[in-house]
This record gives structure tokens, C-alpha cells and sequence, in this order.
């Protein structure tokens, strides 16, 4: 049988990786939420959107379409495309991530992308990520996950990443961006980041991504 799966946890926990591992070993799909919140905000910056301004918000959503184009098999999320444009390395770069968090705050925003993103799990069989998909997005999915890393980890390997495709990235930088991203995730208004009461939290600091797969398939059986 078929079930949804929630992974929610801060910025750079390997949220993404485990869950695309998951979508493979169990014919799955992956779906990145940030991935939305990302490409709402690149439309916000290139089209200079005011989003301090309820109204420009709403009628700049109107003009926004989001499509996920996959792979084959429907587990590597292969690109984010905002209104027919692959948008992919754009929206992993820091100018976006400054803006997100601040961006996916907004009401309009996230009523706009949780009704698309509830509307993709009326087919059982996915893998969602991001920071309110348990508590939200689907407060019945049968399996939720909470994850978590000490913050200087998450940092080092979110550095790596970005810093193999630009070397002019401090790990300063990324670091205040991490904390500046789970402080607004945390603490805005609409659905901020939380544990939902029956997700179970999976500490990756100490695992090896074979470790944490395995847990988490273990969940999958149970
Ligand atoms: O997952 P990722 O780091 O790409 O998400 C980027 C940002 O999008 C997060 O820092 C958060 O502000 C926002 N986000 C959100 N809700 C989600 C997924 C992401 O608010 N479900």
C-alpha cells in the first residue's frame, strides 16, 4: 500500500537526499517544496514584485506557474520549472536563498503553494519535503519525519555544496544564512517550522546516508 511520507526539519539537515533515496528504493515520488517557495521568490526579485504589499503579491501569484519536470522514473526530481523556464541553478543561488524565508512568511505565498502541494498528494506514493509538510500540508500522512543535525554540520556540508559550484562562498556567509533562514522558518506567523506531535525525529549527525535509509525504510515497514 501506497502512503504519503513527510520530512521536515531546518535549513540543510539532508532533508532532500534522504528523501530522494526513499522515492527510489520505494517507487516513489520526490517533491521539493522549497523548490516552490525558491522560484515564487526568483519571480518576486526579477519582476521586482513589492511583497510588503498584500495586493502586488496577489496579482504577481496570478502570473506564476509552477511545473516539477522529472526524470524517468519520477524519483531524482530533475528541475523546477517557473512558467515554462528551467529555473534549476538559479534558485540555489544565495541572492534567492537571502529572500526565501522572508518570501515564504507571506500568507498569499503559501496558501498559493500548500493547495498545489496537497493537490499532488491526492495520488498516494510520494515523498515530500520541506518545513510545515507534516504539520499543514498533510496533517494525516502516515509517515512523518522530524530531522535534525548539529548546526555546525549542516553548515559544513551546505558550504561544500555551494562552494563546488562557486568559490567566492564563505563559510560566514552560509552560516548566517542558515541561521537567518531557521530563525524566520521558525518563527513567523503561518505554519512555522515544528515537530509535528507524531513525526519521529531522526538525528543525522552520527549516521552515514545507507544508516539513515535504512531507519527510515524500517519506519516505512512498521
Ligand atoms: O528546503 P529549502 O531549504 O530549499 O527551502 C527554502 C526555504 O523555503 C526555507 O528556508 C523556507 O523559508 C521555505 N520553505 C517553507 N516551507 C516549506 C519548504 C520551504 O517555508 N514547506
Amino acid at each position: 500500500k501506497k502512503i504519503i511520507i513527510t520530512i521536515d526539519g531546518y535549513s540543510s539537515c539532508g532533508k532532500s537526499t534522504l528523501a530522494k533515496q526513499l522515492a527510489r528504493e520505494l517507487d516513489y515520488v520526490y517533491i521539493d517544496s522549497g523548490a516552490m517557495y525558491r522560484a515564487i521568490t526568483l519571480y518576486f526579485i526579477q519582476n521586482r514584485v513589492d511583497w510588503a504589499n498584500s495586493a502586488a503579491v496577489a496579482e504577481a501569484l496570478t502570473n506564476i506557474q509552477l511545473e516539477f519536470e522529472y526524470d524517468e522514473l519520477h524519483h531524482e526530481q530533475a528541475s523546477m520549472y517557473l512558467n515554462g523556464e528551467n529555473v534549476e541553478p538559479l534558485i540555489r543561488d544565495m541572492v534567492v536563498a537571502d529572500k526565501v524565508s522572508e518570501v515564504a512568511a507571506i500568507r498569499e505565498v503559501r496558501e498559493f503553494a500548500v493547495a498545489q502541494q496537497q493537490q499532488m498528494g491526492e495520488k498516494k506514493g510520494i515523498v515530500m519535503d520541506g518545513r510545515d509538510i507534516g504539520t499543514t500540508v498533510f496533517p494525516h500522512a502516515e509517515l512523518k519525519i522530524f530531522m535534525t543535525a548539529d548546526t555546525a554540520i549542516r553548515v559544513e556540508r551546505r558550504f561544500r555544496e555551494l562552494y563546488a559550484k562557486n568559490k567566492n562562498i564563505t563559510l560566514q556567509e552560509v552560516k548566517e544564512n542558515l541561521e537567518l533562514r531557521d530563525y524566520i522558518d521558525s518563527n513567523r506567523e503561518i505554519s512555522p517550522l515544528r515537530k509535528a506531535a507524531d513525526a519521529i525525529i531522526l538525528d543525522n549527525s552520527q549516521l552515514s546516508m545507507d544508516e539513515q535509509l535504512q531507519l527510515a525504510l524500517q519506519w516505512v515497514e512498521d
